[in-house]
């Protein structure tokens, strides 16, 4: 028999799944010779025959002989002939409920079922991760695994208004959404929509608007990978790539708000509305259309807006909205917009809003979402209104040049949020993924940088009750093996027989091929928070994702040598005070010195790092937004005071 590792325990998965139920201390060696067998209904399936493919490379994929049952028609076999699966321990459902799947892992067999397509699918994945981090020859425990998701919609984002990935890479990373069992994208184009019709064909990013072909092959690969696409037009707010031209200037509500609508305008509705027509006519497969209508502060400030609403901001916007989700709605799309104005509505006014509509709750911050949402929903869901959530994996966070996502906060965000789906029943959860506070800003962070929060995210939102956190592994691998000839009927209230690994171990596991037991070496006591600092003791173990292991650790050089450099401007004011003092100056400029050079050094490692992922114009965009004070105190400041030649 082949040996077991530690590291490659069952449980090493993102999203944790439900149950895994070891089968009496037995295990599952692959048969890497095997031929893969399909029902016929998975068979007639074109995205899980791909699946299937993609999963076992170079290995020949057949229908099976078996119908399957009717409860699990999806089946997917790989192993000998002669072992035939037998699926099911007493703790298994009946009926699986919609996405979840049966994995069986036995002897040199591998099976799973499923009701649905889906569930199927993400059983590959399941499969998939698992095989993936197995060494030639080595082998798992045996087990059952049942597995669902608690949230139906899980959600991850791409913000296309500021810096973003390369579009080939945009196309990539749908497939690693997937495999953490994402199974929406909501897309925030903005001037990046490849926009054909007029007047909007003239809003396109010169540079970076995607073409005809980079959105086909995105939408796509989310069509493969069992993704539905949220397309999100704006239509009230945050229209500054529209309104910040000469001539819809007169569409704004005040002069001095560049990026809203004044919504009594006709030509503002018409242009609004075109948009709206081309991207839902470009997303023939998405149910939703998001139509955004955050943030808009100056609501009912012009004269006409005054006149018409009686000065009531949330008459204003219901209006507007209520004809918004109608036109939606005729387009066949669900419309959504985010929750703001509607927190702000009584009673009567909420009774107003279009049921057509789906509600997004953001909310990012602090300790009590719940308390703060709570009320809002509960009024929305009473009125047979739909409502979703939406954490978010990187935002504002009080630091709009964060190099990466602020850890702490976002994972208690998540937490929270997966709490309240739970509880109010939320038919979808959006990790909401901002490159910036709106187009004009400061970008944060760089998006690979959020693949931690994300599969964060993707794991929570599956299984809210998987157990995480915990210090280190020490105990872990005896625990395991300790109770896999135990009865499965003694799993705890997750299914599982062993604490599973924190979700920083399974992430290095999973993301970049580090093993717990390297984690351990290397780390030793470790939190789910110190993924970011750990990076640089992680970079010569990463076998993938290795770019985005070396960014990480580039960006926390850069805060250190940033950090280091305030020792000059924090002792400039000593050169005022004794101006003739040689040791002084000394000290001033051999700070200067070690500091110029490290940041110099820096400077360099980002824009290295970060030109593999970003077009060569963002990922300059990003360096000079980091560097830009620093330059600035060296050209002026510096340079006068005399440590610059
Ligand atoms: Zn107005």
């Amino acid at each position: 028999m082949a040996r077991v590792r530690t590291g490659e325990k069952i449980m090493l998965t993102i999203p944790l799944a439900k149950s895994c139920i070891p089968i009496g201390g037995t295990r599952y060696a692959p048969d890497w010779e095997s031929e893969v067998k399909l029902s016929s209904a998975a068979w007639q399936h074109s995205r899980l025959t791909a699946a299937a493919e993609a999963l076992f490379a170079g290995r020949e994929c057949r229908v099976s002989e078996g119908e399957g049952t009717e409860a699990s028609c999806y089946e997917l076999h790989w192993g000998p002939q002669e072992e035939r699966l037998e699926s099911g321990t007493a703790e298994m459902p009946e009926v699986l409920p919609p996405q979840g799947y049966r994995l069986s892992l036995r002897g040199r067999t591998a099976t799973i079922a499923s009701g649905d397509a889906a569930g199927l699918f993400y059983g590959i994945q399941t499969l998939r991760q698992l095989l993936a981090g197995l060494e030639p020859g080595a082998c798992l425990e045996a087990a059952n695994v049942v597995d669902w998701p608690d949230v139906p919609l899980r959600c991850m984002n791409y913000d296309l208004r500021q810096t973003f990935s390369k579009p080939e890479l945009l196309v990539d990373y749908i497939e690693t959404m997937a495999s953490f069992k994402a199974n929406a994208l909501l897309i925030e184009y903005e001037d990046k929509f490849p926009f054909a019709e007029e007047p909007q064909r003239a809003f396109r990013h010169p540079r970076h608007a995607l073409t005809d072909g980079q959105l086909d092959r995105l939408l796509e690969a989310a069509e493969r990978s069992f993704i539905e696409v949220i397309p999100l037009q704006q239509t009230f707010g945050h229209l500054e790539y529209v309104l910040g031209r000469e001539e819809y200037k007169h569409l704004r509500e005040t002069e001095e708000s560049t990026g809203e609508l004044c919504p009594s305008r006709p030509e503002a509705s018409a242009l609004v509305c075109g948009m709206l027509e081309e991207l839902a006519a470009r997303h023939p497969r998405s149910r939703y259309l998001h139509l955004g209508c955050d943030e808009v502060y100056s609501l009912c400030e012009c004269a006409v807006c005054r006149e018409a609403f009686g000065g009531s901001r949330n008459m204003a916007f219901l209006a507007y909205v209520n004809r918004l989700v109608d036109f939606t709605c005729e387009l066949s799309k669900k419309p959504i917009i985010w929750q703001d104005v509607l927190a702000e509505c009584s009673d009567e006014e909420l009774a107003l809003l279009d049921k057509r509509v789906t509600v997004m709750s953001w909310h990012y911050n602090g300790k009590n979402v719940s308390r703060l949402v709570t009320p809002l929903l509960t009024r929305l869901q009473e009125l047979g209104v739909e409502v979703m959530g939406a954490p978010s994996v990187r935002c504002f966070d009080a630091k709009d040049d964060q190099n990466y996502p602020l850890v702490r906060e976002r994972l208690a965000n998540i937490e929270q949020w997966t709490a309240i789906a739970a509880e109010r029943r939320l038919c979808g959860l959006v990790g909401t993924n901002w490159t910036a506070v709106f187009s004009l800003g400061v970008p944060y962070g760089v998006f690979e940088t959020s693949w931690y929060t994300m599969a964060c995210f993707a794991d929570a939102s599956w299984n809210r009750k998987r157990g995480s956190g915990a210090n280190g592994t020490s105990g872990r691998s005896e625990a395991a093996d300790a109770s896999s000839g135990s009865n499965p009927n003694g799993s705890s209230s997750s299914g599982q027989l062993s604490p599973p690994l924190p979700f920083i171990d399974r992430f290095l596991h999973v993301f970049h091929g580090v093993a717990p037991e390297t984690a351990e070496r290397l780390l030793g006591n470790r939190d789910d928070e110190d993924y970011y600092s750990s990076m640089p003791k992680l970079l010569d173990a990463v076998t993938r994702n290795a770019g985005v292991a070396r960014l990480i650790a580039a960006l926390l050089d850069f805060e250190r040598a940033a950090d280091r450099s305030r020792t000059i401007h924090k002792y400039a004011y000593r050169r005022e005070l004794y101006p003739d003092s040689e040791p002084e100056w000394r000290s001033l400029s051999n700070n200067y010195r070690i500091t110029r050079e490290g940041l110099r050094r820096s400077r360099e490692r980002i824009a290295e790092e970060l030109r593999a992922f970003q077009p060569d114009d963002m990922a300059e965009h990003y360096v000079l937004s980091r560097f830009y004070l620093h330059d600035c105190l060296d050209e002026r400041l510096y340079r006068e005071m005399g440590l610059r030649e």
